[in-house]
């Protein structure tokens, strides 16, 4: 069964995981992981709370994470909630989510390469030549005047960091 060992070993992976679950959430999944077992057995195992146990495997199954199989108990009725996770899914998520940011920056890049720049030195507002025209280059914030900015330095990071997030989605 792999479903999670790996996952931990990857930071980007295993910061995602603190993000939604936290410390105590990690402790959930490193009991979890290569096994099926109940929440009592977790709660137990780790030391936590049952409604806390529970709260993070409910958390991990609002991201397809983990997943459950119910049962019931014939003599006393009560049911049984047996979980595992899927922890492989998580490059899934974290793929979707550099998809999106590598789509708002190739558009901010577009921007930044076809338009001309002013900002005020006063306080770092920075407009479109159209905009810094029509208040004929004076700070819409402060009305000071606006200078011609230089914008390689932006145009060159964002290269560098769309660049670096098409390997990432890539190596995936
Ligand atoms: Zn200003």
């Amino acid at each position: 069964m792999n479903n999670g060992k790996s996952v931990l070993s990857d930071k980007e992976a295993k910061q995602f995981l603190q993000e939604i679950i936290g410390e105590e959430g990690l402790e959930i999944v490193r009991a979890l992981i290569d096994r099926e077992a109940t929440d009592d057995e977790l709660a137990e195992e780790t030391g936590l709370k049952l409604n806390m146990a529970r709260k993070i495997l409910y958390k991990l199954y609002d991201y397809r994470l983990a997943s459950y199989v119910r049962t019931k108990d014939k003599d006393i009725g009560w049911y049984t909630y047996t979980w595992k996770l899927d922890l492989t899914r998580i490059f899934e998520i974290l793929t979707v989510r550099k998809r999106r940011i590598l789509e708002e920056l190739t558009k901010k890049l577009e921007f930044e390469t076809t338009h001309v720049f002013f900002s005020c030195k006063k306080d770092n507002s920075k407009v479109p030549f159209d905009i810094a025209s029509e208040t004929n280059f004076k700070c819409p914030q402060c009305d000071a005047i606006m200078d011609y900015a230089d914008n390689r330095g932006t145009v060159a990071s964002l290269e560098e960091e769309i660049t670096r997030l098409r390997k990432e989605i890539k190596s995936y």
